[in-house]
């Protein structure tokens, strides 16, 4: 199967998961869209009133700041793929809850297998724990870690910049930094090819504590 047809039978599956309980207030999955073949992948935390009619991810107020954003970065949505940790939207927005997250873990992993990324770019706390044990985004956010032979960075949730107008030039000076790590992590992966290999994708167990940040590595 091509990584197109892959993607198109994890999305075709999330239309009818009953895994967990968000399938029951579902309209519409949400499975994510983008490049298959992209560099960078942007990972949220869920659908929220619009994406769930839509069926498509961040079309809200605060996907407009995420196109605004990735523009800044020299980026547009046709290049990059975006999806979330949970397919279905939690209702009234509400967290996702941990035996959701496990459910739909396994979608988010085949995503991330079959696109293989240089870099996996978290938007907002819940996304950042599939990665990161413990972090405290704002500690962390904007840095890089290296997990499973991929760079992640964390950011902060573009609705957290609409809702706290002081994060917006934080989170605009984060994503200006995206284009030099995106390079870096290329170069890094490049001049080690075995660490592309997708089957080893899966999150990392040890947290990274604000020190080690930078050096942490599983390579
Ligand atoms: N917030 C998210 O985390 N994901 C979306 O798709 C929309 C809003």
């Amino acid at each position: 199967m091509t990584p197109e047809e892959v993607l198109q039978e994890i999305a075709e599956q999330t239309k009818v998961c009953t895994m967990c309980k968000l399938h029951h207030s579902r309209k519409n999955a949400v499975p994510g869209v983008g490049n298959p073949k992209t560099k960078i992948m942007f990972i949220g935390e869920g659908p929220g009133f619009h994406e769930n009619e839509q069926g498509l991810p961040f079309v809200g107020a605060a996907g407009s700041f995420l196109d605004e954003l990735l523009e800044q970065a020299g980026l547009n949505r046709e290049e990059v793929f975006i999806t979330n940790v949970v397919k279905c939207r939690p209702p009234g927005n509400r967290d996702p809850q941990s035996e959701e997250l496990d459910a739909c873990k396994t979608y988010l992993e085949r995503q991330i297998a079959v696109i293989n990324p240089d870099v996996i770019v978290t938007l907002g706390r819940v996304s950042m724990g599939h990665f990161i044990n413990n972090g405290k985004i704002s500690l962390i956010h904007g840095r890089k870690f290296w997990s499973y032979g991929r760079m992640i960075i964390p950011m902060y949730h573009p609705a957290a910049a609409l809702h706290q107008p002081s994060l917006r030039s934080v989170v605009k000076e984060d994503f200006a930094k995206l284009p030099a790590m995106l390079t870096e992590a290329q170069n890094t992966r490049q001049s080690s090819p075995d660490l592309s290999d997708s089957s080893s994708d899966s999150p990392m167990e040890t947290p990274p504590s604000e020190n080690d940040a930078e050096q942490l590595s599983l390579f």
